[in-house]
Protein backbone atom coordinates (compact mmCIF):
# COMPACT_ATOMS: atom_id res chain seq x y z
CA UNK A 1 0.00 0.00 0.00
CA UNK A 2 1.37 3.08 -0.74
CA UNK A 3 1.20 6.66 1.06
CA UNK A 4 -1.21 7.90 -1.40
CA UNK A 5 -3.67 4.91 -1.17
CA UNK A 6 -3.46 4.56 2.23
CA UNK A 7 -4.29 8.34 2.41
CA UNK A 8 -7.84 7.53 0.57
CA UNK A 9 -8.69 4.19 2.34
CA UNK A 10 -7.19 6.29 5.35
CA UNK A 11 -10.11 8.63 5.15
CA UNK A 12 -12.69 6.20 4.47
CA UNK A 13 -11.94 4.19 7.72
CA UNK A 14 -11.76 7.41 9.90
CA UNK A 15 -15.64 8.12 8.50
CA UNK A 16 -16.61 4.81 8.90
CA UNK A 17 -15.02 4.51 12.83
CA UNK A 18 -16.82 8.26 13.54
CA UNK A 19 -20.55 6.57 11.89
CA UNK A 20 -19.83 3.82 13.90
CA UNK A 21 -19.23 5.52 17.19
CA UNK A 22 -22.60 7.39 16.43
CA UNK A 23 -24.43 5.16 15.62
CA UNK A 24 -23.70 2.27 18.77
CA UNK A 25 -26.55 2.69 21.04
CA UNK A 26 -28.52 0.91 18.23
CA UNK A 27 -26.67 -1.56 18.11
CA UNK A 28 -27.74 -4.83 20.25
CA UNK A 29 -25.22 -4.42 23.48
CA UNK A 30 -24.46 -8.26 23.26
CA UNK A 31 -22.38 -9.96 20.59
CA UNK A 32 -25.38 -11.78 18.62
CA UNK A 33 -23.42 -14.63 17.35
CA UNK A 34 -23.01 -18.23 18.44
CA UNK A 35 -19.57 -20.06 18.96
CA UNK A 36 -17.73 -20.46 15.56
CA UNK A 37 -20.20 -18.12 13.24
CA UNK A 38 -17.30 -15.46 12.67
CA UNK A 39 -15.00 -18.11 12.39
CA UNK A 40 -17.03 -20.13 9.71
CA UNK A 41 -18.35 -16.80 8.08
CA UNK A 42 -14.58 -16.50 6.84
CA UNK A 43 -12.92 -18.03 4.42
CA UNK A 44 -10.56 -20.80 5.70
CA UNK A 45 -8.23 -20.28 3.60
CA UNK A 46 -5.54 -17.79 3.05
CA UNK A 47 -5.57 -14.76 0.20
CA UNK A 48 -3.12 -15.51 -2.47
CA UNK A 49 -3.65 -12.04 -3.82
CA UNK A 50 -4.70 -7.88 -3.08
CA UNK A 51 -8.21 -7.70 -1.92
CA UNK A 52 -9.91 -3.93 -2.52
CA UNK A 53 -10.29 -2.13 0.52
CA UNK A 54 -14.17 -2.10 -0.07
CA UNK A 55 -14.29 -5.91 0.09
CA UNK A 56 -12.32 -5.55 2.96
CA UNK A 57 -14.99 -3.25 4.67
CA UNK A 58 -18.05 -5.14 3.60
CA UNK A 59 -16.80 -7.94 5.59
CA UNK A 60 -15.50 -5.87 8.67
CA UNK A 61 -19.64 -4.86 8.78
CA UNK A 62 -21.23 -7.74 7.66
CA UNK A 63 -18.82 -10.46 9.80
CA UNK A 64 -16.92 -8.38 12.49
CA UNK A 65 -19.37 -6.23 13.71
CA UNK A 66 -22.30 -8.04 15.00
CA UNK A 67 -19.55 -10.59 16.52
CA UNK A 68 -18.66 -7.74 18.58
CA UNK A 69 -20.02 -6.97 22.17
CA UNK A 70 -20.15 -2.92 22.03
CA UNK A 71 -18.50 -2.20 25.16
CA UNK A 72 -19.18 1.16 24.27
CA UNK A 73 -22.82 0.97 23.88
CA UNK A 74 -24.13 3.49 26.99
CA UNK A 75 -26.02 0.57 27.96
CA UNK A 76 -23.02 -1.54 29.04
CA UNK A 77 -22.58 -1.92 32.34
CA UNK A 78 -20.93 -5.55 32.60
CA UNK A 79 -17.33 -6.01 33.78
CA UNK A 80 -15.85 -2.40 34.12
CA UNK A 81 -16.09 0.30 32.03
CA UNK A 82 -13.78 -0.39 29.01
CA UNK A 83 -13.81 3.14 27.53
CA UNK A 84 -12.30 3.92 24.18
CA UNK A 85 -11.81 7.15 23.59
CA UNK A 86 -11.42 9.18 20.60
CA UNK A 87 -8.94 11.55 21.07
CA UNK A 88 -6.75 7.90 22.20
CA UNK A 89 -7.73 6.59 18.99
CA UNK A 90 -6.05 8.94 16.97
CA UNK A 91 -2.86 8.80 19.79
CA UNK A 92 -2.77 4.96 18.31
CA UNK A 93 -3.25 5.49 14.97
CA UNK A 94 -0.33 8.16 14.96
CA UNK A 95 1.47 5.58 16.97
CA UNK A 96 1.14 2.91 14.57
CA UNK A 97 1.57 5.35 11.29
CA UNK A 98 5.16 6.25 11.92
CA UNK A 99 6.14 2.64 12.54
CA UNK A 100 8.76 3.07 15.28
CA UNK A 101 10.62 0.37 17.32
CA UNK A 102 11.31 0.74 21.03
CA UNK A 103 14.16 -1.53 21.67
CA UNK A 104 16.47 0.87 23.24
CA UNK A 105 16.20 4.90 23.81
CA UNK A 106 18.79 5.24 20.52
CA UNK A 107 15.97 3.09 18.54
CA UNK A 108 13.61 5.79 19.29
CA UNK A 109 14.70 8.44 21.84
CA UNK A 110 10.96 10.00 21.49
CA UNK A 111 9.12 6.76 22.09
CA UNK A 112 11.16 6.33 25.14
CA UNK A 113 11.34 10.11 26.71
CA UNK A 114 7.30 10.81 26.11
CA UNK A 115 6.59 8.23 28.22
CA UNK A 116 8.88 9.08 30.82
CA UNK A 117 6.62 12.40 30.66
CA UNK A 118 3.07 10.74 30.46
CA UNK A 119 3.26 8.60 33.43
CA UNK A 120 4.83 11.69 35.05
CA UNK A 121 1.81 13.53 34.58
CA UNK A 122 -0.19 10.66 35.63
CA UNK A 123 1.68 10.39 38.35
CA UNK A 124 1.15 13.97 39.31
CA UNK A 125 -2.65 13.60 38.44
CA UNK A 126 -3.09 10.94 41.03
CA UNK A 127 -1.51 13.00 43.89
CA UNK A 128 1.48 10.86 43.93
CA UNK A 129 4.67 11.96 45.43
CA UNK A 130 8.03 12.13 43.09
CA UNK A 131 9.34 8.66 44.54
CA UNK A 132 7.50 7.14 41.93
CA UNK A 133 8.53 6.20 38.22
CA UNK A 134 6.55 4.89 36.01
CA UNK A 135 6.31 2.90 32.80
CA UNK A 136 3.91 1.72 31.05
CA UNK A 137 2.90 -2.18 30.25
CA UNK A 138 0.25 -3.65 28.19
CA UNK A 139 -1.83 -4.95 30.99
CA UNK A 140 -1.87 -4.54 34.53
CA UNK A 141 -1.99 -8.81 34.22
CA UNK A 142 1.80 -8.20 33.40
CA UNK A 143 2.70 -5.49 35.94
CA UNK A 144 1.67 -8.03 38.42
CA UNK A 145 3.95 -10.65 36.92
CA UNK A 146 6.77 -7.70 36.76
CA UNK A 147 5.84 -6.35 40.94
CA UNK A 148 5.62 -10.65 41.87
CA UNK A 149 9.12 -11.12 40.32
CA UNK A 150 10.83 -8.34 41.89
CA UNK A 151 9.36 -9.12 45.42
CA UNK A 152 10.51 -12.90 44.21
CA UNK A 153 14.28 -10.88 43.66
CA UNK A 154 14.33 -9.37 46.97
CA UNK A 155 12.83 -11.58 49.42
CA UNK A 156 15.76 -14.58 47.25
CA UNK A 157 18.43 -12.25 47.35
CA UNK A 158 18.60 -12.04 43.59
CA UNK A 159 18.57 -15.84 43.19
CA UNK A 160 18.15 -15.65 39.56
CA UNK A 161 21.55 -14.79 39.19
CA UNK A 162 22.42 -18.41 41.13
CA UNK A 163 20.14 -21.41 41.18
CA UNK A 164 16.71 -19.67 41.11
CA UNK A 165 14.34 -20.34 43.10
CA UNK A 166 14.64 -24.32 43.11
CA UNK A 167 18.20 -23.63 45.14
CA UNK A 168 16.14 -22.56 48.12
CA UNK A 169 15.62 -24.25 50.96
CA UNK A 170 12.49 -22.63 52.07
CA UNK A 171 9.52 -21.60 50.35
CA UNK A 172 8.72 -17.87 49.26
CA UNK A 173 5.46 -16.66 50.09
CA UNK A 174 2.97 -13.99 48.87
CA UNK A 175 -0.29 -12.35 50.88
CA UNK A 176 -3.63 -11.32 49.31
CA UNK A 177 -7.28 -12.06 49.47
CA UNK A 178 -9.81 -14.49 47.90
CA UNK A 179 -11.64 -10.75 46.05
CA UNK A 180 -8.19 -10.12 44.48
CA UNK A 181 -8.57 -10.15 40.71
CA UNK A 182 -7.95 -13.78 39.19
CA UNK A 183 -4.55 -11.88 36.99
CA UNK A 184 -2.55 -12.13 40.93
CA UNK A 185 -2.94 -15.64 41.55
CA UNK A 186 -1.59 -16.24 37.72
CA UNK A 187 1.11 -14.07 38.96
CA UNK A 188 1.98 -15.80 41.38
CA UNK A 189 1.91 -19.13 39.66
CA UNK A 190 4.15 -17.80 36.90
CA UNK A 191 6.79 -15.85 39.08
CA UNK A 192 7.43 -19.76 40.22
CA UNK A 193 5.94 -19.06 43.76
CA UNK A 194 3.15 -21.63 42.99
CA UNK A 195 -0.10 -21.83 43.66
CA UNK A 196 0.22 -23.31 47.55
CA UNK A 197 2.37 -20.18 48.66
CA UNK A 198 -0.29 -18.14 47.62
CA UNK A 199 -2.07 -17.46 51.39
CA UNK A 200 -5.43 -15.39 51.15
CA UNK A 201 -6.09 -13.89 54.30
CA UNK A 202 -9.42 -13.42 55.78
CA UNK A 203 -11.55 -10.32 55.06
CA UNK A 204 -14.26 -8.26 56.42
CA UNK A 205 -17.59 -10.17 55.65
CA UNK A 206 -19.26 -6.81 54.57
CA UNK A 207 -16.54 -4.75 52.91
CA UNK A 208 -14.70 -7.89 51.56
CA UNK A 209 -11.28 -6.14 52.81
CA UNK A 210 -8.45 -7.73 53.95
CA UNK A 211 -8.16 -7.48 57.68
CA UNK A 212 -4.54 -6.45 58.61
CA UNK A 213 -4.23 -8.36 62.01
CA UNK A 214 -4.90 -11.70 60.25
CA UNK A 215 -2.40 -10.66 57.75
CA UNK A 216 0.28 -9.81 60.66
CA UNK A 217 -0.42 -13.18 62.42
CA UNK A 218 -0.26 -15.33 58.83
CA UNK A 219 3.20 -13.82 58.82
CA UNK A 220 4.21 -14.55 61.58
CA UNK A 221 3.01 -18.18 61.68
CA UNK A 222 4.69 -18.70 58.08
CA UNK A 223 7.96 -17.52 59.73
CA UNK A 224 7.61 -19.71 62.99
CA UNK A 225 7.46 -22.21 60.22
CA UNK A 226 10.50 -21.53 58.25
CA UNK A 227 9.06 -19.88 55.25
CA UNK A 228 9.71 -16.67 54.07
CA UNK A 229 7.20 -14.17 53.58
CA UNK A 230 8.04 -12.25 50.22
CA UNK A 231 5.11 -10.60 48.90
CA UNK A 232 1.76 -8.73 49.79
CA UNK A 233 -0.83 -7.99 46.90
CA UNK A 234 -3.78 -5.63 48.27
CA UNK A 235 -6.95 -4.76 45.64
CA UNK A 236 -7.46 -1.02 45.33
CA UNK A 237 -10.89 -1.77 44.02
CA UNK A 238 -10.91 -5.51 44.00
CA UNK A 239 -12.75 -7.09 41.10
CA UNK A 240 -16.26 -8.83 42.39
CA UNK A 241 -17.38 -5.86 44.60
CA UNK A 242 -14.39 -2.92 44.45
CA UNK A 243 -13.65 -4.04 47.77
CA UNK A 244 -10.77 -1.69 49.05
CA UNK A 245 -8.11 -3.47 51.66
CA UNK A 246 -6.84 -0.66 54.15
CA UNK A 247 -3.51 0.06 52.28
CA UNK A 248 -2.11 2.68 55.19
CA UNK A 249 -2.03 -0.42 57.83
CA UNK A 250 -1.34 -3.04 55.53
CA UNK A 251 1.78 -0.74 54.47
CA UNK A 252 2.88 -0.86 58.03
CA UNK A 253 3.24 -4.67 58.42
CA UNK A 254 4.52 -4.76 54.87
CA UNK A 255 7.56 -2.35 55.76
CA UNK A 256 8.27 -3.83 58.92
CA UNK A 257 8.07 -7.04 58.11
CA UNK A 258 10.52 -6.32 55.29
CA UNK A 259 8.02 -7.60 52.31
CA UNK A 260 7.33 -6.05 48.99
CA UNK A 261 4.36 -4.53 48.86
CA UNK A 262 2.39 -4.53 45.43
CA UNK A 263 -0.95 -2.40 45.47
CA UNK A 264 -3.18 -3.84 42.42
CA UNK A 265 -5.72 -0.62 42.02
CA UNK A 266 -6.00 -1.73 38.09
CA UNK A 267 -9.95 -0.98 37.75
CA UNK A 268 -10.24 2.29 41.02
CA UNK A 269 -6.62 4.10 39.72
CA UNK A 270 -8.57 6.11 37.44
CA UNK A 271 -10.73 7.63 40.59
CA UNK A 272 -7.81 8.85 41.98
CA UNK A 273 -7.76 12.22 39.25
CA UNK A 274 -10.25 12.94 41.84
CA UNK A 275 -9.08 14.36 45.34
CA UNK A 276 -11.68 13.03 47.43
CA UNK A 277 -11.48 9.57 46.10
CA UNK A 278 -7.62 9.56 47.57
CA UNK A 279 -8.75 8.47 50.58
CA UNK A 280 -9.09 5.41 49.38
CA UNK A 281 -5.50 4.66 48.64
CA UNK A 282 -4.01 6.43 51.57
CA UNK A 283 -0.63 4.93 52.59
CA UNK A 284 0.07 3.81 49.11
CA UNK A 285 3.27 6.10 49.33
CA UNK A 286 4.63 3.08 51.28
CA UNK A 287 4.04 0.38 48.95
CA UNK A 288 6.96 -0.57 46.43
CA UNK A 289 4.74 -1.09 43.54
CA UNK A 290 1.74 -0.20 42.08
CA UNK A 291 -0.03 0.02 39.00
CA UNK A 292 -3.54 0.84 37.50
CA UNK A 293 -5.02 0.96 34.27
CA UNK A 294 -5.77 4.36 31.87
CA UNK A 295 -7.50 1.88 29.44
CA UNK A 296 -10.31 1.51 31.88
CA UNK A 297 -12.29 3.71 33.36
CA UNK A 298 -10.55 6.74 32.27
CA UNK A 299 -11.22 5.84 29.22
CA UNK A 300 -7.51 5.67 26.87
CA UNK A 301 -7.93 2.60 24.68
CA UNK A 302 -6.21 -0.54 25.46
CA UNK A 303 -3.34 -1.18 26.01
CA UNK A 304 -2.36 1.29 28.84
CA UNK A 305 -1.36 -0.12 32.17
CA UNK A 306 0.35 2.13 34.50
CA UNK A 307 2.84 0.05 36.60
CA UNK A 308 5.14 2.62 39.00
CA UNK A 309 8.06 1.28 41.03
CA UNK A 310 9.91 3.47 44.41
CA UNK A 311 13.04 1.24 43.28
CA UNK A 312 14.68 1.68 40.18
CA UNK A 313 17.86 0.16 40.70
CA UNK A 314 15.90 -3.45 42.09
CA UNK A 315 13.81 -3.15 38.95
CA UNK A 316 16.81 -2.66 36.70
CA UNK A 317 18.86 -5.16 38.93
CA UNK A 318 16.30 -7.82 38.01
CA UNK A 319 14.93 -6.89 34.40
CA UNK A 320 18.14 -6.28 32.53
CA UNK A 321 20.44 -7.92 31.14
CA UNK A 322 21.92 -5.83 28.22
CA UNK A 323 23.44 -7.61 25.67
CA UNK A 324 26.57 -6.15 23.67
CA UNK A 325 24.09 -5.54 20.96
CA UNK A 326 22.01 -3.00 22.49
CA UNK A 327 24.68 -1.35 24.64
CA UNK A 328 25.34 2.43 23.82
CA UNK A 329 27.01 5.23 24.91
CA UNK A 330 23.63 6.64 26.05
CA UNK A 331 23.68 4.58 28.95
CA UNK A 332 23.81 5.89 32.36
CA UNK A 333 22.52 8.84 31.03
CA UNK A 334 18.70 7.64 29.83
CA UNK A 335 16.04 5.26 30.82
CA UNK A 336 15.99 1.55 28.78
CA UNK A 337 12.42 0.56 29.35
CA UNK A 338 13.39 -2.87 28.32
CA UNK A 339 15.22 -3.26 31.40
CA UNK A 340 11.80 -2.41 33.02
CA UNK A 341 10.00 -5.14 32.20
CA UNK A 342 9.88 -8.27 30.48
CA UNK A 343 9.65 -7.36 26.62
CA UNK A 344 12.42 -5.92 24.78
CA UNK A 345 10.38 -4.42 21.73
CA UNK A 346 7.96 -2.07 22.59
CA UNK A 347 5.33 -0.02 20.79
CA UNK A 348 4.80 3.82 20.99
CA UNK A 349 1.59 3.65 23.54
CA UNK A 350 2.55 7.01 25.18
CA UNK A 351 1.45 8.30 22.38
CA UNK A 352 -2.18 7.19 23.44
CA UNK A 353 -2.00 8.99 26.95
CA UNK A 354 -0.70 11.99 25.54
CA UNK A 355 -3.58 12.22 22.89
CA UNK A 356 -5.86 11.69 25.31
CA UNK A 357 -4.86 14.01 27.79
CA UNK A 358 -4.04 16.67 25.53
CA UNK A 359 -7.40 16.91 23.70
CA UNK A 360 -9.99 15.63 25.83
CA UNK A 361 -8.03 17.40 28.71
CA UNK A 362 -7.79 16.22 32.47
CA UNK A 363 -11.02 18.64 33.82
CA UNK A 364 -12.90 17.04 31.29
CA UNK A 365 -12.76 13.56 32.70
CA UNK A 366 -12.82 14.14 36.17
CA UNK A 367 -16.14 15.91 35.59
CA UNK A 368 -16.98 12.30 33.99
CA UNK A 369 -15.93 10.39 36.27
CA UNK A 370 -17.61 12.37 38.80
CA UNK A 371 -21.37 12.26 36.87
CA UNK A 372 -20.40 8.89 37.40
CA UNK A 373 -19.96 8.45 41.00
CA UNK A 374 -23.19 10.70 41.14
CA UNK A 375 -24.79 7.91 39.16
CA UNK A 376 -23.69 4.65 40.88
CA UNK A 377 -24.78 6.43 43.89
CA UNK A 378 -28.33 7.11 42.49
CA UNK A 379 -28.78 3.70 40.92
CA UNK A 380 -27.80 2.24 44.53
CA UNK A 381 -30.64 4.52 46.30
CA UNK A 382 -32.87 3.37 43.75
CA UNK A 383 -32.65 -0.20 43.99
CA UNK A 384 -32.81 -0.08 47.93
CA UNK A 385 -36.13 1.67 48.06
CA UNK A 386 -37.50 -1.49 45.72
CA UNK A 387 -39.45 -3.88 46.98
CA UNK A 388 -37.35 -7.46 46.39
CA UNK A 389 -33.96 -5.50 45.56
CA UNK A 390 -31.02 -5.41 48.01
CA UNK A 391 -27.37 -3.72 47.34
CA UNK A 392 -25.00 -6.42 48.56
CA UNK A 393 -21.43 -4.43 49.36
CA UNK A 394 -20.61 -0.92 49.60
CA UNK A 395 -21.00 1.46 46.68
CA UNK A 396 -17.32 3.31 47.18
CA UNK A 397 -17.03 3.58 43.03
CA UNK A 398 -19.12 2.90 40.00
CA UNK A 399 -20.15 -1.09 40.47
CA UNK A 400 -23.52 -2.17 42.09
CA UNK A 401 -23.91 -5.60 43.37
CA UNK A 402 -27.40 -5.94 43.21
CA UNK A 403 -29.88 -9.34 44.13
CA UNK A 404 -34.02 -10.11 43.81
CA UNK A 405 -35.11 -11.94 45.82
CA UNK A 406 -38.86 -12.84 44.99
CA UNK A 407 -41.78 -14.69 47.02
CA UNK A 408 -41.70 -18.69 45.97
CA UNK A 409 -45.30 -19.51 45.01
CA UNK A 410 -45.52 -20.75 49.04
CA UNK A 411 -45.21 -16.91 50.15
CA UNK A 412 -41.54 -17.78 51.22
CA UNK A 413 -38.61 -15.65 49.85
CA UNK A 414 -36.59 -18.00 47.15
CA UNK A 415 -33.00 -18.96 48.59
CA UNK A 416 -30.78 -21.38 48.00
CA UNK A 417 -30.53 -23.10 44.13
CA UNK A 418 -34.17 -21.85 43.42
CA UNK A 419 -32.62 -18.31 44.14
CA UNK A 420 -29.57 -18.98 41.84
CA UNK A 421 -31.42 -20.09 39.08
CA UNK A 422 -34.34 -17.06 39.10
CA UNK A 423 -30.96 -14.40 39.25
CA UNK A 424 -29.55 -16.33 36.30
CA UNK A 425 -32.91 -15.89 34.16
CA UNK A 426 -33.57 -12.61 34.70
CA UNK A 427 -30.15 -11.35 33.96
CA UNK A 428 -30.39 -13.77 31.06
CA UNK A 429 -33.32 -12.29 29.93
CA UNK A 430 -31.63 -8.93 29.48
CA UNK A 431 -28.42 -9.84 28.06
CA UNK A 432 -29.98 -12.03 25.29
CA UNK A 433 -32.15 -9.17 24.54
CA UNK A 434 -29.00 -7.36 23.48
CA UNK A 435 -31.31 -4.13 25.21
CA UNK A 436 -28.44 -3.98 28.17
CA UNK A 437 -25.86 -5.77 29.52
CA UNK A 438 -24.61 -6.88 33.11
CA UNK A 439 -21.91 -9.48 34.36
CA UNK A 440 -23.07 -12.08 37.07
CA UNK A 441 -20.83 -13.06 39.82
CA UNK A 442 -20.77 -15.34 42.77
CA UNK A 443 -20.51 -13.82 45.86
CA UNK A 444 -20.09 -15.67 49.16
CA UNK A 445 -21.35 -18.86 47.07
CA UNK A 446 -24.41 -17.68 45.86
CA UNK A 447 -25.16 -15.64 42.40
CA UNK A 448 -25.71 -11.96 42.33
CA UNK A 449 -25.52 -9.45 39.15
CA UNK A 450 -22.92 -6.63 39.18
CA UNK A 451 -23.86 -3.25 37.55
CA UNK A 452 -20.79 -1.27 36.10
CA UNK A 453 -21.45 2.37 35.36
CA UNK A 454 -19.23 3.80 34.25
CA UNK A 455 -19.42 4.12 30.23
CA UNK A 456 -18.37 7.31 28.50
CA UNK A 457 -21.87 7.69 26.76
CA UNK A 458 -23.94 6.40 30.17
CA UNK A 459 -25.93 9.48 30.98
CA UNK A 460 -28.75 9.18 33.87
CA UNK A 461 -31.61 8.22 31.70
CA UNK A 462 -29.52 4.90 30.58
CA UNK A 463 -29.64 4.19 34.20
CA UNK A 464 -33.49 5.01 34.37
CA UNK A 465 -33.87 2.05 31.07
CA UNK A 466 -32.25 -0.02 32.87
CA UNK A 467 -33.92 -0.28 36.01
CA UNK A 468 -37.20 -0.45 33.68
CA UNK A 469 -35.84 -3.28 32.40
CA UNK A 470 -34.77 -4.81 35.41
CA UNK A 471 -38.31 -4.51 37.27
CA UNK A 472 -39.55 -5.82 33.80
CA UNK A 473 -37.12 -9.35 33.39
CA UNK A 474 -38.46 -9.83 37.36
CA UNK A 475 -41.95 -8.76 37.15
CA UNK A 476 -43.50 -12.29 36.12
C1 LIG B 1 -9.09 -5.42 35.26
C2 LIG B 1 -8.32 -5.75 36.48
C3 LIG B 1 -7.11 -6.45 36.41
C4 LIG B 1 -6.55 -6.99 35.13
O1 LIG B 1 -6.35 -6.02 34.19
P1 LIG B 1 -5.70 -6.35 32.76
O2 LIG B 1 -5.14 -5.04 32.34
O3 LIG B 1 -6.84 -6.80 31.90
O4 LIG B 1 -4.69 -7.41 32.94
C5 LIG B 1 -6.42 -6.67 37.57
N1 LIG B 1 -6.89 -6.24 38.75
C6 LIG B 1 -8.05 -5.57 38.86
C7 LIG B 1 -8.52 -5.12 40.21
C8 LIG B 1 -8.81 -5.29 37.72
O5 LIG B 1 -9.94 -4.60 37.83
Amino acid sequence: MTPEEFRKSGHELIDWIADYRQRISELPVRAQVAPGEVRNALPSEPPESAESFASVMADLESIVVPGITQVQHPMHYGWFPSNASLSSVLGDIASSGMGTLGISWESCPALTEVEQVVCDWLRQLTGLSENWHGTIHDTASTACVTAMILAREKASDLSKNKGGLTALNAPLIVYSTKQAHSSIAKAVQLAGFGNDNLRYIEEDPYTRAMKPEALAAAISEDRAAGKIPAGIVCSVGATGTTAMDPVDAIADIANAEDVWFHVDAAMAGSAMLLPECRHLWEGVEKADSMSWNPHKWMGTILDTALFYVRDVEHLERVMSTSPSYLRSTADGEVVQYRDWGIPLGRRFRALKLWFHLRLDGPDTIRKRIRRDLDNAQWFKQQIESKEGWEVLAPVDLQTVCILHTPLGSDGVSLEGEALDQHTLAWVDKINSSGEAFMSPSILDGRWMVRVSVGVEGTERAHLERLIGLLENATSD
